[in-house]
């Protein structure tokens, strides 16, 4: 199955314990608008190559579209979709006013130079911003894509439109209009996602951790367990990764990996595959980069108890099954990732109004939201007696559920 089957089959698992009407369940099956784009960018060399680029709005029921932009050599429609339906449900469940999106560029940014990537993000709002805005289709970052990119997506959407008030992009850096804490706010999601289960799913005060993953997401995580007390045992990047049973610290392997560009060699800790860091021993493990990694071929050897999911889309449909067998708990992708687009809606907001929150304002308010959902989450999954990721989707789907009998009546 692809991205967008293995979400649809999680859509149709969770209809099975929580119906809802056919007109709501035809509404996602489908996404409202998808559009591909060829964009030209003049090379450091003088010469003109063509990106494909994407944009899936899938869902407005609840509020304008949501969701980041992924700059990744697997970019693809497909994909997209998949990412775009996960942003609807993510968006529902945390209660926030917003829908679902997704956008990307099939391109390896590594292989581009600074300017070069400057010149294709700005070609990537020059293809899509008659469909963006405030209050039509809000950007964010996503996989390679960083702060410093959304200010020049912000600054050439504001030269295209006149639009000055910075809010149709979120996730940018601090110098363009970003929100304090949006940085850490996935990562720091994670975390209080975890803190408010952690004894609902039977883990003890102090835990081992194993992360998958070291950008904005994988890296902030490692760092926010080490900051609370926790072992982390396990960190890669795409390459390969580290395993120490006694722990590591994040700082020291983020220092080493930019001197060396590598992890390879680090001292007093084993070199790993990014496949043996899934099956280590650990309480909890956090796939923090890609898609499809926990999968029927490896989710017999899993040994966590717990899977945090905070990339998207980590777990496929069959491996659910399997750890559900084994006992491990997962913490599905659009509850414990949430906290990027929930910080994103509070830049948004601050943007409108022109208003700036501390750093303290903006965490305690994502924790207070996070610790609701968490615990709506576990209540509906022991109403109905099923896992955490029906049961997520069941609280987003009763949301959906009234903003689709409200667009009924407008029909
Ligand atoms: N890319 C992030 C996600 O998958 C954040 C989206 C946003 O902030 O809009 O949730």
């Amino acid at each position: 199955m692809n991205a967008f089957e293995e979400a649809q089959e999680q859509l149709r698992r969770s209809l099975a314990v929580f119906p809802v009407s056919d007109e709501l369940h035809a509404r996602l099956a489908r996404a409202e608008r998808e559009v591909t784009v060829s964009i030209p960018i003049t090379m450091d060399d003088g010469s003109v190559r063509m990106f494909e680029g994407y944009r899936v709005q899938y869902s407005s029921l609840r509020g304008p579209y949501k969701g980041g932009v992924r700059f990744h050599p697997q970019a693809d429609i497909n994909e997209v979709r998949a990412l775009a339906f996960w942003m609807t449900m993510k968006c529902a469940l945390a209660g926030i006013p917003m829908g679902g999106g997704k956008g990307g560029i099939t391109v390896e940014p590594r292989s581009l130079s600074a300017q070069e990537l400057e010149r294709l993000a700005r070609g990537w709002v020059r293809a899509f911003y008659a469909l963006l805005g405030p209050d039509q289709d809000i950007p964010a970052p996503d996989v390679n894509t960083t702060p410093e990119i959304m200010c020049w997506m912000s600054e050439e959407y504001e030269k295209l439109t006149g639009d000055t008030r910075n809010a149709a992009f979120t996730g940018k850096a601090l110098t363009c209009g970003g929100s304090e804490g949006r940085g850490a706010a996935t990562s720091a999601g994670g975390f209080y996602v975890f803190e408010a289960l952690r004894t609902h799913v039977g883990l003890p005060e102090h835990i081992t951790i194993a992360v998958q993953g070291m950008g904005n997401v994988g890296g902030g995580t490692a760092h926010i367990f080490h900051e609370h007390g926790h072992t982390v045992v396990a960190m890669s990047d795409s390459k390969g990764g580290l395993y120490s049973a006694s722990g590591l610290n994040p700082k020291a392997v983020e220092n080493y990996k930019k001197e060396h560009k590598s992890l390879e060699g680090f001292p007093d800790a084993e070199y790993i595959s990014n496949e043996e860091l899934l099956e280590l021993p650990c309480d909890v493990l956090v796939p923090a980069a890609l898609e499809n990694q926990i999968t029927r071929n490896n989710a017999g050897k899993i040994q966590a108890k717990v899977v945090l999911e905070l990339a998207n889309g980590p777990t496929s449909t069959e491996a659910d099954d399997i750890l559900f067998g084994k006992g491990v708990t997962v913490i599905p992708d659009i509850l414990a990732n949430s906290g990027g687009v929930v910080v994103s809606t509070y830049e948004w907001e601050q943007n409108l109004k022109g208003e700036h929150w501390s750093e303290k304002d903006v965490l305690d308010k994502l924790r207070v939201l996070l610790n609701r959902e968490s615990e709506n989450v576990w209540e509906m999954s022991v109403k109905l007696e099923t896992d955490l990721r029906r049961a997520a989707f069941a609280v987003a789907l009763e949301r959906l559920e009234k903003a689709a009998k409200l667009a009924a009546q407008a029909l």
